[in-house]
């Protein structure tokens, strides 16, 4: 059987898309569809050694889709005659429902639908995306794999929120956990890398991206992850706070006559880095730091702040750590921000070898020192080749 999988990711305003084989994780053609709903919509699309741009209003996602499919044909591939044996669907929020990849049908298209209430932002999104490779592939099975499920078993302390009970069951607020296809994937890579079963590790993972988690896994099992109820807790991100006291949203409601959509707006998209400095590129940031900028600073410590909350928070709760892993864009590449999470912390058995932390090398990287006592690993995350692997699995 071929092992042809076409992954989609579609997101709020992007949607991102990969045509690979899933065992060797070869990539035919890849693509980002930006800027959805603007009237500077961009298209990249690369196959092989051939990059194509398209610039142009992209009304909405299936518009996006079609024109995605287009320029596969523009590079000579026509994904209706290639061969796909699946096509797998990154999905945000899989509620207390779906925690497995699931082979979508009509029913679980509507559940997929139904738990938009839960991520408004993302679910609708990946529906549409979902609908449209219906349309434009027929025939061909369909995966979801959800963002949430890797967290599905945490156990009940750790996705508990100390409200009203009562109310918490009937309105599904429990603490879900994201970028869980992320975590999953770094951490067995990690343990592939140091001849390990994940059953005899424990893991603490930073996924550190535009949106950024961490997790604590015992035996191949997570115990605790800083997202909850939605991707709006833990971490400082991109343009999202992390945690917050809950009293700044009514605070500010009476005191600043914010509305709903306003709160919404301020803690989704203006908050974070973005909302302390004015940037939430963490390229951009560095060089606001370097110029001396003090509330750019200021930013990047209070995300260090954070960070090391967190370590130190996973540290106690598994008490015995063989592995850090750092992954996503800021992980994998910060130097500062993998030296200054984890400096002076000799005692704890975390000795960083900065040369080693300094020095790229595609792949998974270790950069303790030898004789570290927890092993810290760089481990370039693949949500991709992770969700075409599920997907065949599903299909075969
Ligand atoms: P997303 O959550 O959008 O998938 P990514 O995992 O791609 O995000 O991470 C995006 C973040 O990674 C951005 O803040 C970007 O600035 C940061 N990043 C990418 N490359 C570098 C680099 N070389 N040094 C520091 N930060 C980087």
């Amino acid at each position: 059987m071929s092992d042809l999988v076409f992954v989609l990711n579609s997101g709020s305003s992007s949607i991102k898309y990969q045509l690979l084989h899933a065992k060797s994780g070869e990539v035919l053609a890849s693509g980002i569809v930006e800027r959805i709903g603007e009237p500077d919509g961009k298209i990249v699309h690369e196959a092989g050694d051939t990059r194509l741009i398209r610039e142009g209003a992209i009304p909405d996602h299936r518009d996006g889709l079609r024109q995605a499919f287009e320029l596969f044909n523009d590079t000579g591939i026509d994904l209706k005659t290639i061969g796909i044996t699946a096509v797998g669907h990154r999905v945000v929020h899989g509620g207390e429902v779906f925690y497995q990849p699931t082979l979508i049908n009509k029913e679980v298209l509507e559940t997929i639908s139904r738990l938009s209430k839960l991520a408004p932002l993302h679910n609708p999104a990946n529906v549409i995306g979902i609908e449209s490779t219906l349309e434009l592939l027929p025939g061909i099975p369909e995966v979801a794999v959800f963002d949430t499920a890797f967290f599905h078993d945490l156990p009940a302390p750790a996705r508990t929120y100390a409200i009203d009970a009562k109310l918490a069951a009937e309105y599904d607020i429990r603490r879900y956990g994201f970028h869980g296809t992320s975590h999953q994937y770094v951490s067995e890579q990690a343990a592939k890398f140091l001849e390990r079963d994940t059953t005899e590790l424990n893991q603490i993972v930073f996924h550190l991206g535009n949106g950024a988690s961490a997790s604590a896994i015992r035996g191949g099992r997570a115990v605790d992850t800083s997202m909850g109820l939605t991707p709006l807790e833990g971490l400082v991100m991109g343009t999202r706070p992390g945690d917050l006291d809950p009293g700044i949203t009514p605070y500010l409601m009476h005191i600043a006559n914010m509305d709903l959509a306003d709160i919404e707006h301020l803690l989704n998209r203006e908050s974070g880095l973005k909302g302390m400095s004015g940037v939430n590129d963490f390229r951009a940031l560095g060089k606001l730091i370097e110029s001396g900028d003090a509330a750019a600073k200021l930013a990047y410590e209070t995300y260090i702040h954070r960070l090391r909350a967190y370590l130190g928070a996973y540290m106690l709760d598994l008490d015995r750590v063989d592995d850090i892993i750092f992954t996503a864009g800021v992980g994998e590449n910060s130097v500062e921000v993998r030296a200054d999470s984890l400096s002076g912390l000799e005692r704890y058995g975390i000795h960083l070898d900065g040369s080693r932390n300094a020095t790229r090398t595609p792949g998974i990287r270790r950069i303790s020192t030898d004789d570290s006592p927890v092993t810290v690993l760089v481990v370039p995350t693949n949500e991709e080749l992770a969700i075409a692997r599920a997907a065949i699995d599903l299909v075969d």
